[in-house]
């Protein structure tokens, strides 16, 4: 894949240190460019693979390593109150952008009228769970 094809690739080789959150061996974190939240961050590896499952294991520790660094510097940023991490992987599972990122989302009390089950809102159906015993 060419420098040109890939959005990601682009600002993993192209950006300086002071576009990016933070850089380490393997990995590179942004800021999302269409936030769902005030700080929602992405943590890519700087290889091109569209399957998170798919990268190496350094590169999978990298990315964590980078994620565990980035949530320090939004929690100074921005003081949320809880975070979001999610992985969309394949077009079934959300994906748009087809090289591999971890979101981090910063969470803010009263962002949404009931936060209860996160992430488990990607499936809106089945996502409550309390009060069904
Ligand atoms: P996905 O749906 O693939 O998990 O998420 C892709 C994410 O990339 C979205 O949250 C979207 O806002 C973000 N995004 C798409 N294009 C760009 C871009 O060119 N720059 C940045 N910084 N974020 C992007
Ligand atoms: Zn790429």
């Amino acid at each position: 894949m060419g420098l040109s094809d890939c959005s990601f690739c682009l600002i993993a080789e192209e950006s300086n240190e002071n576009e990016l959150i933070a850089v380490n061996r393997s990995a590179v974190a942004f800021f999302d460019k269409y936030p769902v939240s005030q700080g929602h961050a992405l943590v890519i590896p700087k290889r091109h693979e569209a399957n998170f499952f798919k990268l190496l294991p350094e590169e999978q520790l990298d990315v964590w390593k980078l994620l565990n660094e980035v949530h320090l510097v939004l929690s100074d940023m921005f003081q949320p109150d809880g975070f979001n991490v999610g992985i969309n992987v394949a077009e079934a599972g959300g994906q748009t952008v087809g090289h591999a990122h971890v979101h981090l989302i910063p969470r803010y009390g009263g962002d949404v009228e009931d936060p209860r089950g996160g992430v488990r809102w990607v499936i809106p159906y089945n996502a409550p769970y309390w009060g069904t015993k």
